[in-house]
Order: structure tokens, then C-alpha cells, then sequence
């Protein structure tokens, strides 16, 4: 290494600020100035630099203009507006590549994950620990509807994966920069991080809260929503799925063959024929069911592979601010994870 470069690189690590915070928003315009009022308080007393990426997840609100308008005041601010809307998972993704921190804290924008948690946060990862995860305590504003069906699929996500995920695991956590480079060569489309930040193992702490309502604004995931998410999750950790398509098929195939052996039995021992069309046609279409829930099964997962192997980009980023236009994430696999406009 040359002198130039080694001034280079003091010159970087010199600005990387120590602590990143970054938070998904789609339509939030009405909480971002909220949640930074708020941060600002918490952050500036931990004694270290920071730094805070909005991603603006396609919003059709003023959002992209409350952080223009936030960078402006305070260069702490930095923003990141993909070109439509990718979904939460996408956007975290967006902004926890362009971190710079130390230890990268995700969040939500629409205070429901308190900012005062994160001093405790930053004194865990203090004492060694490389992740923090949270586990929420439902807020009053959740569907008892919402509460029942995330606590199943997480106890299902957890049998299907044998990756433990406890109920109320939010993506509001800590994670140390060598966990997020780890994280940052994950290169599949279907990303399901709350999985992954299980998955890969080192010393971690759990803190509890206690979610909070949110601030203004509506819930942007709706059933449909959930359920791709879901999918996504199971999917991409558990080929568990299939196996009991295979399962089902086998106890399928068993009743249908005992249902012949059954009329031959009819026909040529006791010699009653069973009569009429209505069993067979029963048991046929009981089994015709059976297959296209498997076929569709099964075409699920070819989709998915269709989906990886075209390796397009998880999203595409539309223009940043408070960032180099030509910041390139720190990922070792830069052009996996997201294509930006030139300039
Ligand atoms: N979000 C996003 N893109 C989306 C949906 C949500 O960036 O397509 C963000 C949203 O702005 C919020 C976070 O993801 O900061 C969690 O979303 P939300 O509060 O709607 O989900 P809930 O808390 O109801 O599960
Ligand atoms: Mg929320």
C-alpha cells in the first residue's frame, strides 16, 4: 500500500461514522420528522458519531421531500429513494448496504420501535454482543386476527426451518459490521432477514418493548402482503413443504389403492359389485384435488428458481442524498444487490 492510499483510507475510516441507523418508509411522511426529533435526542448523547439513511420505498407521498428537507437541516441525514416501490425487506436491504456504522440499528419510521431502546442497545453490543434482536410485546393497535396468525407462523417457520425465530421478533435489532458484511452476500431474491439474522449464529442478546401505536398513518402490510412475506420466509429456509407434499401423496395413493382393492374385493369375492359412478368419481377427484395442490406446490419452488436465476437486481435505487453518487456499498458482491441511475 502506497502513502496515497493509506491517507485515502484514514481520510475514509475518519468520516465513517460509528453508528448507523436505518429505516424503511413507505408513506411516512407524517412520522419521519416525528422519529427524527426523536433519535436526534437519543443519538447525540451516546458520544459517538452516527448517522441516519431513510430509505424511501417508492412512497406517493412528501416523504422524499420531508428528507430532503431533513438533510438540509442536519447532515446526519442521509437518504436513499428507490424507483417504485420494492417492499420493507427490499428497502432495509437498500440502507443497510449503504451503512457505514460500526453497528448498523434498523427501525421502523413510524415510531412504533421505540428510539429510547437504543442506548441499551449500543451497551450490549458494547459488551461483545454482535447481534441484538427485540422481541415485541403486541401493541393495543394489533388485529387479535394479526397476533394469532404471526405467533403460527413463526411456531411453523421455526418447525419447517429448525431456525428458532421467537413470536414478536422485529426487524428492529443491532447488528455489528461483521455480521452485516456476513449478511450482505446473501444473494437471494426472496429475503427474508429476520430468518437469516437467526441463521447465522454469534453472540447475541434479546431485548424486550413494549410496541408502541403508531405514530400516524396506516399499517402497510396487508394480508396479501403477510402472506408473501410468509412464503418468502418459509420458502427460502425449508424444502419441508415439498416433503409433506410427498407425504400426502403417498397417504393419498394408499387410500385410493385400498378403495380398488376394496371393489375387487366387492366384486369377486362377495360378489356385490359397488354400484354406480359416484365412489369412483368421489375418490377421482378426491385425488385430482390432491395433485394440483402439489403440482402448485411444486411450481411454487420452480418459481422461485426461475427468480433466482435471472439475478435481477432486488431493487433499483432512483437517487440518494448525503450520500457520493458514486458510494458503492460495502458488499464484496456490489452488483447483487441493487442497481442505481447514473448520474
Ligand atoms: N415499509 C416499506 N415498504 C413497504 C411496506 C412497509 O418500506 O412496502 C416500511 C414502513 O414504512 C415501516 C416498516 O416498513 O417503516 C414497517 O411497516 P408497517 O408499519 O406498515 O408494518 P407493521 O408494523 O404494521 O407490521
Ligand atoms: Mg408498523
Amino acid at each position: 500500500m502506497h502513502l496515497g492510499q493509506l491517507i485515502t483510507c484514514e481520510h475514509i475510516s475518519e468520516h465513517e461514522p460509528e453508528l448507523s441507523v436505518v429505516i424503511p418508509a413507505y408513506n411516512e411522511c407524517t412520522n419521519i420528522n416525528q422519529l427524527y426529533v426523536e433519535l436526534n435526542d437519543v443519538l447525540s448523547n451516546l458520544g459517538m458519531s452516527w448517522e441516519v439513511i431513510f430509505v424511501d420505498d417508492g412512497s406517493t407521498d412528501a416523504g422524499w421531500q420531508e428528507i430532503l428537507a431533513l438533510h438540509e437541516k442536519d447532515s446526519h441525514v442521509k437518504g436513499i429513494r428507490l424507483s417504485r416501490n420494492f417492499g420493507h425487506q427490499y428497502a432495509l436491504f437498500a440502507g443497510l448496504s449503504h451503512a457505514k456504522g460500526k453497528a448498523v440499528i434498523s427501525m421502523d419510521a413510524d415510531l412504533q420501535h421505540p428510539p429510547q431502546l437504543i442506548s441499551e442497545f449500543v451497551k450490549l453490543w458494547q459488551e461483545g454482543n454482535k447481534i441484538v434482536h427485540t422481541v415485541r410485546s403486541d401493541p393495543d393497535d394489533f388485529s387479535t386476527f394479526k397476533k394469532i396468525t404471526s405467533r403460527l407462523f413463526y411456531r411453523f417457520f421455526s418447525f419447517c426451518s429448525g431456525v428458532q425465530i421467537e413470536p414478536g421478533m422485529a426487524d428492529f435489532r443491532l447488528l455489528d459490521r461483521e455480521v452485516l458484511d456476513r449478511i450482505l452476500q446473501f444473494r437471494e431474491a426472496g429475503l427474508f432477514l429476520r430468518g437469516i439474522v437467526q441463521w447465522v449464529g454469534y453472540p447475541s442478546a434479546t431485548v424486550e418493548f413494549q410496541s408502541a401505536n403508531r405514530f400516524s398513518g396506516v399499517s402497510h402490510y396487508s394480508f396479501i402482503k403477510m402472506l408473501r412475506f410468509g412464503w418468502d420466509g418459509i420458502s427460502s429456509f425449508s424444502i419441508i413443504p415439498l416433503r409433506v407434499a410427498t407425504l400426502l401423496g403417498l397417504l393419498t395413493s394408499g387410500v385410493a389403492f385400498s378403495g380398488i382393492v376394496y371393489a375387487f374385493y366387492a366384486k369377486f369375492v362377495s360378489g356385490s359389485a359397488i354400484p354406480g359412478w359416484a365412489s369412483s368419481v368421489a375418490i377421482l377427484s378426491f385425488l385430482l384435488g390432491v395433485l394440483f395442490i402439489l403440482v402448485g406446490l411444486i411450481g411454487e419452488y420452480i418459481g422461485r428458481i426461475l427468480i433466482e436465476v435471472m439475478q435481477r437486481p432486488r431493487y433499483l435505487i432512483w437517487e440518494k442524498t448525503g450520500m457520493e453518487t458514486d458510494s458503492t456499498p460495502r458488499s464484496p458482491y456490489p452488483e447483487q444487490f441493487g442497481f442505481e441511475r447514473k448520474q
